[in-house]
């Protein structure tokens, strides 16, 4: 069985129904199995009668309905907003104040604590939370269906809200069934967040081909040993990831095809994917392929793709993002006609129509190109022997174990604390990689440093998910600034860094 993503209808592509569908962290079910509860969670969904266009938060980790709860919006014609556990209540409150959504699906046995009054659908044993006030607002007022809005950190203080329609998503999955190389046999070791779109990737691979999705949760990868198990138990073919997340486990004596044969494809996106991480995965995986892709999640989950053969790998240094997607065109806007580098520009219909309710940066960002949607992406990139080469950004927005974080957003969200009058926050790197993320804060008034640090840990912990929080925390009097009036970041870190070096 497998799910046809155009015609929205489960068909029969051989008997084997019994086939493992999705192996949860909680739950492993069949084919026949995610039809039956698809079809439930699609009547409840009728049942609620749902305005067009109004997001439904999906909220959970790892948990077998998560994906069964995307399905069921996808055949609905639901617009979704995944939530993964990693995002602390503030920031759901954040989500659920911009978008208005007033509907969540909780596929965690965990109760949230938000004003939502709480049902349990006993069939499908998942939590819906709703708004008392529920009104049936509608948002939708275009043609192509708004299918979900993933949530991306945001400069201004705010996580941005992008919005992917089902024609796009439509364009990626005809590339992708045509071109990856995965089929029906396939076993997805699905482990990014499900806020992240690399998570979306494996969900839609997996499902459109008939395939079999194995979720793997933040607890099980912990204990490398359970991961590779599970890993080796569940047969998996495809380890999708962050090439930072591959990292982790590059230096473990196991983690190689003798232990864990299944791996036939490692696919990385999300992150520059460093020649050495290949260099090393070459030798303890001799047969896997690699697949390099590109994309932001503005243009639905990847535009470029590349195999990264041996001769890639001796060729170049700095490895290429790849070919763009067929339909796709990727422009270099330079700033001068003689430079190499300029903007990377995409154009195609899987670009997303815009932020949420964000006119502003939609004007910043998108644009129309010869009738298609653009987006000026910040990366800064040239072309060479007809592939494109990704060499950095031109903002503050970093990667981070490969999380996308707007600096911006953290001084933003350090300054709503009643103690803080000003901060600036920089990344600290080496080569291209952000080593630790630091926070340089000036104070409202003397406050002893214990209480300093212990009340900002709460109230970072409340506002911000784990990844964003600064790996310093530095208090200064003053920012030093340079010729042109801007606050001197160069000076602030090497500051730091002899700060450091005295105190070692
Ligand atoms: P996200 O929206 O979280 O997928 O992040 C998108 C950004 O991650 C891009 O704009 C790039 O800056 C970076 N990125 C994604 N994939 C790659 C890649 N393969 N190589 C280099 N940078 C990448």
């Amino acid at each position: 069985m497998k799910y046809n993503f155009k015609t929205k209808q489960f068909t029969e592509i051989d008997v084997l129904s019994k086939k493992l569908s999705i192996a949860g962290s909680d739950k492993d079910i069949d084919w026949e199995t995610l039809k039956l509860k698809t079809e439930q969670l699609t009547a409840v969904i009728h049942k609620i009668d749902i305005p067009k266009g109004h997001p439904v938060i999906i909220y959970g980790h790892k948990e077998y309905l998560f994906p069964i709860a995307i399905l069921a919006c996808i055949h609905s014609n639901t617009t979704y907003i995944p939530i993964d556990k990693i995002y602390p209540i503030e920031r759901i409150k954040k989500i659920i104040e911009i978008t208005g959504s007033q509907i969540i699906i909780n596929c965690s046995n965990e109760i949230l604590d938000i004003k939502f009054s709480v049902n349990i659908d006993s069939t499908l044993n998942l939590i819906f939370n709703f708004n008392p006030d529920y009104s049936k607002k509608i948002h939708e007022t275009i043609e192509d269906h708004l299918q979900y809005i993933m949530f991306t950190s945001g400069s201004t203080g705010e996580p941005k809200g992008v919005q992917i329609t089902q024609n796009s998503i439509l364009t990626f999955l005809d590339w992708a069934n045509k071109d990856f190389g995965f089929t029906a046999e396939d076993v997805f070791m699905n482990q990014a967040p499900f806020s992240f779109d690399v998570s979306l990737c494996d969900i839609l691979n997996s499902f459109s081909l008939g395939g079999t999705l194995v979720l793997t949760s933040s607890e099980i990868v912990k204990d490398k040993e359970v991961f590779f198990n599970r890993l080796i138990s569940y047969n998996c073919s495809v380890w999708t990831s962050t090439p930072s997340f591959a990292y982790l486990f590059l230096r473990h004596s196991d983690f190689n095809s003798g232990n864990i044969p299944s791996i036939k494809t490692f696919f990385f996106m999300g992150e520059d994917l460093p020649n050495r991480t290949c260099n090393i995965l070459k030798k303890s995986f001799k047969n896997a392929r690699i697949l390099n892709a590109y994309g932001p999640t503005e243009a639905t989950i990847i535009t470029t793709l590349v195999e990264i053969t041996d001769a890639i790998i001796n060729q170049y240094p700095v490895l290429p993002i790849g070919y763009p997607m067929p339909e796709c065109k990727i422009l270099i806007k330079k700033i001068n006609s003689e430079d190499k580098e300029g903007e990377l520009v995409i154009v195609g219909d899987h670009v997303s129509i815009g932020y949420f309710n964000n006119n502003d940066f939609n004007k910043q960002k998108f644009f129309i190109h010869e009738g298609k949607r653009a987006f000026r992406t910040g990366d800064l990139a040239y072309y060479e022997n007809d592939m494109v080469f990704c060499i950095g950004r031109n903002d503050d927005q970093v990667k981070m174990h490969g999380f996308r974080i707007e600096l911006n957003e953290i001084s933003n969200i350090i300054c709503e604390n009643e103690l803080i009058l000003d901060a600036v926050t920089i990344a600290l790197k080496r080569n291209t990689e952000v080593k630790k993320i630091i926070s340089f804060v000036i104070l409202k008034d003397f406050i002893e440093r214990e209480i300093l640090f212990e009340q900002l840990d709460v109230f970072l912990n409340r506002t911000l998910p784990y990844y964003m929080i600064p790996g310093d925390i530095v208090v200064v009097k003053s920012f030093p600034y340079n010729s042109s009036h801007k606050i001197d970041k160069n000076k602030l870190v090497d500051n730091y860094l002899k700060q450091q070096f005295n105190n070692t």
